[in-house]
């Protein structure tokens, strides 16, 4: 057989279960590219023995479950039992949880299995995977350029066949903004579908998991076995479980899909906006029709995200203080001090920065200018897309301002970093869910995304929307291994 690991995971699928492929000879091909692709650094941890065992046992099982004998790596937010789990941070270095994840054990339940943890911003903070203690990712694409971020070892490893599928968390657009950037699919669900317990907190309100995958299908597959309600996560929605990946069509005639007048954005390059046209013609061309619509507060979004996630991350990151677990300083003369010591050397610059800017708009006097006022502006933010989605059925914008930009690039500027959030923000304050497909390539053939939105819940719809785009696009991801 053809190298397996070009695959997508569907197509995996099919072959382990008509036992093509042993799931053992699977897992022994992606630890095989792990092991070129070092360069990459997409990885923090491996699990390779273990994966091997867990394959051989599969082989020996019936196949009924959803993944059977798929081996994922995932994102090193995730907690997972016995297995170091770090979130990018020195302050979380030599941290083994004894626990699991309910989105990992989900996974795990349908018949996968660990591979290995992907490298990522520390906690989650960043939009390049440069913040990471685990030093930089580099995107396959090009050996100069940004994976995006915050999941940018999964958005790499995915790219460079080093697992079938993997997950992400998205908290401003951390899946969708690195799905952009690598040519890969990226959904961030509606807040509160996949269950956060036992995921690093970043920010309680806007984070999501979600699946990252090579086409939607394999979305779909991913979607349908990590979400599901969850009594120990009080945000959990209580709602039936869904088989997306059964019920995906791609018949979206009659369809209504809103173009967002405030998405075209000053200085945006010409490449996009004629990404976002190719978008609505192939849209179009599906039957489905395009209706200019207005989301005035979205100039709003990206100041609003830069109140709230700190804000919540100064309260998450609180915990960090070295007695119960992680690194702990050994300076200081007295408990402050080891306290003061231990965070001062745990966490990284950008991490002590949103810290500060979290705890400046919490603090009083300041909290109600600050803090208060953007919960109320979150709340308009959310009711321009209420009152829109009574019209359209989703939303079509592009994922990203930019292409993969290079390494180094906007580092040390840290609002240029921030306003590459400014299509995934918005979405992530209205708690919806979205996703973001491969649509083309710009002049240096580097990948482009576009973003569907949704109305909560309607995972579905914008998978089904996503399906006939993905038929229709032609979008060939072509990515030349150079790493190895
Ligand atoms: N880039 C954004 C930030 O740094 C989003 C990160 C995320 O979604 N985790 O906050």
């Amino acid at each position: 057989m053809s190298d397996i690991t070009n695959q997508s995971l569907s197509e995996i699928l099919e072959n382990v279960k008509s036992k093509k492929i042993s799931s053992l000879e699977l897992t022994q091909a992606y630890i095989k590219n792990i092991e070129n692709a070092k360069k990459l650094n997409a990885f923090i941890t491996t699990t390779f023995d273990q994966a091997l065992e867990n394959a051989k046992k599969f082989d020996n099982k019936p196949n009924e479950l959803l993944l059977h004998g798929i081996p994922l790596a995932v994102k090193d937010l995730f907690c997972t039992e016995n297995i170091k789990t770090t979130a990018g941070s020195k302050i979380l270095n030599n941290f083994i949880p004894s626990y699991e994840s309910t989105v990992t054990k989900n996974l795990w339940n349908c018949g996968a299995f660990l591979l290995g943890k992907l490298n990522c911003d520390e906690f989650a903070m960043g939009s390049s995977n440069e913040t990471s203690f685990f030093g930089n990712v580099i995107n396959p694409v090009g050996d100069q350029l940004v994976p995006g971020g915050s999941s940018g070892g999964s958005s790499s490893a995915l790219a460079a066949n080093l697992t079938p599928a993997t997950i992400g968390t998205d908290t401003g657009g951390s899946i969708r903004q690195p799905a952009s950037f690598t040519g890969t699919v990226g959904l961030k669900p509606t807040y509160g579908l996949c269950s956060r317990w036992g995921i690093v907190a970043f920010a309680s309100s806007l984070d999501q998991a979600g699946p990252m995958t090579k086409t939607v299908s394999d979305c779909a597959i991913m979607l349908e076995a990590m979400s599901g309600f969850d009594e120990k996560d009080s945000t959990s929605i209580n709602k039936k479980k869904e088989t997306y990946s059964k019920n995906l069509k791609d018949n979206i005639k009659g369809l209504k899909i809103g173009i967002p007048k405030e998405y075209r954005v000053d200085n945006m390059p010409k490449e996009i906006d004629e990404l976002w046209e190719k978008g609505k013609k192939i849209l179009k061309n599906l039957g489905v029709q395009l209706i200019d619509i207005s989301l005035p507060h979205t100039k709003y979004a990206l100041p609003t995200y830069y109140i709230v996630a700190p804000a919540e991350a100064s309260s998450n990151l609180a915990r960090y203080d070295g007695v119960r677990y992680g690194h702990r300083s050994q300076k200081g003369k007295d408990l402050i001090e080891m306290y003061e010591n231990t965070r001062s050397e745990g966490f990284g610059d950008e991490v002590k920065r949103r810290i500060l800017i979290g705890t400046y708009v919490l603090s009083s006097g300041y909290y109600d200018a600050y803090y208060l006022k953007a919960q109320k502006v979150r709340q308009l933010i959310k009711k321009d897309f209420d009152d829109n989605f009574t019209k359209v059925d989703a939303i079509l914008t592009p994922s990203t301002p930019s292409s993969a930009f290079k390494i180094g690039e906007k580092k040390n500027d840290p609002v240029s970093m921030y306003l590459n959030d400014i299509f995934t923000v918005p979405v992530n304050l209205a708690g919806l869910p979205a996703l973001s497909l491969p649509a083309g390539i710009d002049k240096q053939g580097h990948p482009l995304g576009l973003q569907l939105i949704g109305k909560a819940l309607d995972e579905q719809k914008i998978l089904n929307i996503g399906y006939a785009f993905e038929k229709n696009c032609c979008y060939k991801n072509e990515i030349k291994k150079w790493w190895s």
